[in-house]
């Protein structure tokens, strides 16, 4: 049983909150009966339909795609570029990218239809740890490192404390390898932290969501998550 207003968001013809007003303005109904009250549940086999049109119920899907370099992330792009859902061919259900990776990122990103998981998940107060590696221009020291540890300024805002590890460095190229795990997913937040303490970012690949990893895809594949897979990131 789902609450209706979720339902008849997630049928890609209203936000939640407008359904909600939808359903107080009597424009809802459900098995052929208007319904106003808000919290009502409906089960699959239910009859819905917004401003007499039939609406279609779709199952909640979960997936995770190795988001290849050079691909949005989102579900369409006016200027017809490659966006995440096109490596996604075979689900018909309307999915939609939680959160979002930067177009020269590649890694794990999750797709769904389930707005409140994706709400969840975007949530400034949910902390689930995303580990990034990220090569860097310059060789820093692990003191070097340590702000982010407390939390660094951008663009005036501090940010939570991280945690970093440099895995390799590389004197003769001035490069390094640094992996740095935030819970926080704002834009572009692990290239201006690496910024911030004086490290620019060349490269960057998210490489765990929670305790979910890439094992067994390759860029541009994906599957489908399993139950207690969704479970831990709730
Ligand atoms: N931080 C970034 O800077 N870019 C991403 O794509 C993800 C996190």
């Amino acid at each position: 049983m789902e609450r209706l207003q979720k339902v008849i968001a997630q049928s890609g013809v209203a936000s939640r909150r407008k359904a909600e007003e939808l359903i107080r303005q009597g424009q809802v109904e459900v098995n052929d009966k208007i319904v106003t009250e808000m919290g009502v549940k409906v089960a699959k086999g239910d009859k819905i339909a917004v401003s007499g049109v039939p609406i279609t119920q779709e199952e909640n899907v979960y997936f995770m795609l190795y988001k290849p370099r050079g691909v949005i992330s989102a579900v369409s792009d006016d200027k017809g570029r490659k966006v995440v859902t096109d490596f996604l061919p075979g689900v018909s259900e309307r999915i939609y990218p939680v959160g979002r990776l930067d177009y020269d990122t590649t890694g794990l990103l999750l797709l769904t239809n389930d707005g409140d998981f994706a709400n969840a998940l975007t949530h400034p107060k949910h902390e689930v740890d995303k580990t990034y590696i990220a090569k860097v221009k310059g060789v820093p020291f692990p003191h070097d490192l340590k702000p982010l540890t407390k939390g660094v300024k951008i663009d005036g805002w501090k940010t939570a404390p991280a945690q970093y590890r440099i895995i390799s460095t590389d004197n003769e190229k001035k490069t390094a390898i640094v992996e740095l795990i935030i819970h926080e997913g704002r834009n572009h937040q692990v290239k201006k932290m690496l910024e911030a303490v004086g490290f620019p970012v060349t490269k960057l690949k998210r490489e765990l969501y929670g305790n979910l990893d890439l094992v067994g895809l390759k860029p541009g594949q994906y599957r489908a998550l399993s139950r207690k897979e969704i479970s831990s990131l709730m």
